[in-house]
């Protein structure tokens, strides 16, 4: 079966694309020893999964999927959309980061705290690219709650009142925006 590459060094995506999507001979950087970090330049999610996905390719010439994710704010305009990794620079710590968010969240209240996860998902080869998108809608709790997940899954909260981190890993996964984006992209993965 062909392989297909995960152009990510984040551990959590790696484990949650592997489990959502069966079937599929995946590997990952690490598993070929491959220290690639993709400079994450574009405007949009989309933008920065096929700028990842194409390098990474061109570097391995193995079939890569590429995923580019992030927390939108609705009452900040979508921030940090883009900027949700390195908003604080490239030294702070997720709590730190889930902290400065829920600091400057800390007077809003009820719809005032709406946001959304989203997530594009490309897969690149030889000059083809196919592209997934997904995205689900919360917002953002008052306090970091839950164990499990990765980033700020502890601090986005579900229409049923628990976080992504209070999840456990296969609920998560079947509702999650890389759920929706995987989704789609085996769609025409399979048309392909
Ligand atoms: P990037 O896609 O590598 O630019 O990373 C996006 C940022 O969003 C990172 O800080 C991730 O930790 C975070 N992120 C992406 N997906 C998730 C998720 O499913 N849960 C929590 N945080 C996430």
């Amino acid at each position: 079966m062909k392989k297909i590459l995960i152009a990510s060094n984040n551990k959590g995506k790696v484990k949650e694309i592997k489990e959502i999507l069966k079937g599929y001979n995946f590997i990952s950087l690490k598993d070929i020893n491959c220290e690639i970090e993709v400079e994450e330049d574009k405007a949009t999610f989309e933008e920065n999964a096929k700028k990842k996905a194409e390098e990474t390719y061109k570097i391995t010439n193995i079939p890569c999927i590429a995923d580019d994710s992030g927390l939108c704010i609705d009452i900040f305009n979508g921030w940090p959309g883009i900027h949700t990794k390195r908003f604080l620079g490239d030294k702070a710590t997720q709590e730190e980061k889930n902290r400065a968010i829920l600091e400057k969240m800390e007077n809003l209240e009820g719809e005032e705290r709406n946001a959304k996860f989203e997530c594009s998902i490309v897969y690149y080869e030889n000059g083809k690219y196919l592209v997934g998108k997904g995205e689900l809608k919360g917002k953002i709790a008052k306090e970091p709650r839950g164990k499990n997940g990765f980033g700020y899954d502890p601090i986005f909260e579900l229409d049923n009142g628990k976080t992504y981190a209070e999840l456990a890993d296969e609920e998560k996964n079947k509702i999650s925006h890389r759920k929706k984006a995987l989704e789609n992209l085996e769609k025409q993965l399979t048309n392909a």
